[in-house]
């Protein structure tokens, strides 16, 4: 039996390169860029103004005050997208709206709430920092200014600077296929009543969506009885994609057939079995550039692992920034304890508290208690030599829900 440290370096080291496609920019949002974005411009590419106003060179109304208002003639407008096309003439001025490009020759824009107009003519009352409410070409981003980095994943505000800056496309990373295969005799669809010592196939639809939540594309197989001829049918199917997810039958049971039907479909066992609680009967291997897990039935394990072991798998294939999540220093409201040498995994529910993190359990941490990841949001770790922790102390947790 390994470790997770090791089994998470077996499995990362497995990945295979990026691949990558290009898409339109609109159907881009939340993919993960494969480019690295320089400016090739200003942005903004020329002077404009930030408010409705007067734009006006700021030597013109030098000394203007309430006792002695000066006075500048209208020489025409400028608003966005429409410019004023001359050049600003001392003792003038340009009524200009918010996003006008700046008249040449102006410096400064006075807002139209502090100004008094009278036909073509404009009072100021006082004199303007020089500068003022002017936008300045590259104040946003600079020409050559590194914007996006590869492995960023592209949201909103990604999105909108790449349309700025003209990239109509956008390189991105293939979401990998990850194809689910749920084991089990005891499996019915969550549509059928089960029969006598039957339940409902719960594992595949939680991993669908933790699939999709990691950036990967996923697609269920069905349900397969556990018969050495059916799992290989199955399994020869699912080899042919990028990530094959089978859940159940990879414990020391008599009905546990995956390992069995893997390695006579030729795949390269790497690991089977890891020191954590829960989900130590994991098992990784490899065929050709296709990544096999084969994941524990309980509901909880199967969280636990694909959280572990394959989201950072498929960052590393979406080649993500970063491949795990934060981890934070919380206090437990309660005592924690273990024997077994293991790294835990247990569900907690976090929270702020005056600026600390204070984090309790969900209760019982059996790991066929689906209803524990329903209410936690984070998982405190426990590391293999921890024995006993008391109420109050430090613990590590990470998050894998949002503490709204
Ligand atoms: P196994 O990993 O096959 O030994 O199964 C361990 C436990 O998880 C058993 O109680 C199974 O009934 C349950 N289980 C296995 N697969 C699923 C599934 N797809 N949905 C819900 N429970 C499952
Ligand atoms: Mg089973």
């Amino acid at each position: 039996m390994i470790n997770a440290d090791e089994a998470l370096r077996i499995i990362l080291d497995s990945v295979p390169p990026v691949r990558t496609e290009k898409l339109k920019l609109a159907d881009a949002a939340g993919r993960t860029i494969a480019e690295e974005v320089v400016a090739s411009q200003n942005l903004p590419a020329f002077a404009n103004s930030s408010m409705d106003g007067f734009a006006v060179r700021a030597a013109d109304l030098e000394g203007a005050s309430s006792a002695s208002s000066v006075t500048l003639s209208i020489a025409g407008e400028a608003s966005a997208g429409k410019v004023f096309a001359g050049m600003l003439l001392p003792g003038s001025t340009v009524h200009i709206m918010t996003g006008g490009k700046l008249p040449q020759g102006a410096d400064t824009v006075v807002p139209i709430e502090s100004v008094k107009r009278k036909g073509k003519r404009v009072a100021f009352s006082s004199a303007p920092a020089t500068g003022e409410y002017v936008r300045l070409p590259g104040e946003d981003v600079a020409a050559g200014d590194k914007v996006v980095s590869s492995g960023d994943l592209l949201g909103p505000a990604h999105l909108g600077i790449l349309a700025s800056l003209g990239f109509a496309r956008v390189r991105t990373a293939v979401r990998p296929h990850v194809r689910i295969l749920a084991t089990g005799d005891e499996l019915v669809k969550p549509e059928r009543s089960p029969g006598e010592g039957q339940i409902r196939n719960s594992t595949s639809y939680a991993l669908m969506a933790h699939v999709r939540d990691a950036g990967g594309k996923p697609e269920f197989m069905g349900i397969v009885r556990d018969k050495v001829k059916k799992i290989q049918r199955s399994i020869r199917e699912g080899l042919e994609s990028d990530i094959l997810l089978i859940t159940g039958g990879v414990s020391a049971g008599q009905y546990d057939l995956v390992r069995n039907v893997l390695e006579r479909s030729a795949v390269d066992i790497r690991f089977h079995q890891v020191n954590i609680k829960p989900g130590k009967p994991m098992l990784f291997g490899m065929f050709d550039q296709t990544l096999i897990f084969g994941l524990p039935g309980n509901p909880v394990s199967t969280g636990v692992t694909f959280l572990q072991f394959v989201r950072p798998a498929i960052r590393k294939m979406l080649g993500r920034s970063s491949l795990f999540p934060s981890q934070f220093t919380a206090i437990t409201d309660e005592p924690l304890s273990k024997k077994d040498g293991k790294r835990h995994f247990i569900r907690g529910i976090a929270r702020g508290d005056g600026g600390v993190i204070r984090v309790r359990t969900t209760g019982t941490q059996s790991s066929a208690v689906l209803s524990s990841l329903l209410k936690a949001n984070c998982l405190i770790i426990l590391p293999e030599q921890t024995s006993a922790v008391p109420s109050g102390a430090s613990v590590t947790i990470e998050f894998f829900r949002d503490p709204f």
